[in-house]
């Protein structure tokens, strides 16, 4: 079962920047870094897009710090969300 339309906004930020950065996989903590928000508000915003389609979440080595780590990262080019989305590309 796939949460689509109810995304908070950070969630909604991260998902964009993995779109950008695909197909490189970030940790929590870098995200909460480049955000500017807590690493337990990132975790919850890396796990929603995680649970997204077209998004994976995963133990992998992360592209920032190079430790292993639970990262997110985008695997497909389109997802129906993301068109909604769009409109915050330029945060
Ligand atoms: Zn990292």
């Amino acid at each position: 079962m796939k949460r689509v339309a109810r995304l908070p906004r950070l969630a909604d930020r991260v998902g964009a920047l993995l779109r950008r950065a695909q197909p490189f996989a970030y940790c929590d903590d870098c995200i909460a870094r480049y955000f500017s928000v807590s690493p337990p508000a990132a975790r919850r915003a890396a796990r929603e897009v995680g649970a997204v389609d077209g998004f994976m979440r995963k133990t992998r080595r992360c592209r920032t710090c190079q430790r292993m780590a639970d990262v997110t990262w985008r695997t497909r080019p389109t997802s129906p969300w993301l068109l909604a989305a769009r409109a915050e590309e330029d945060f």
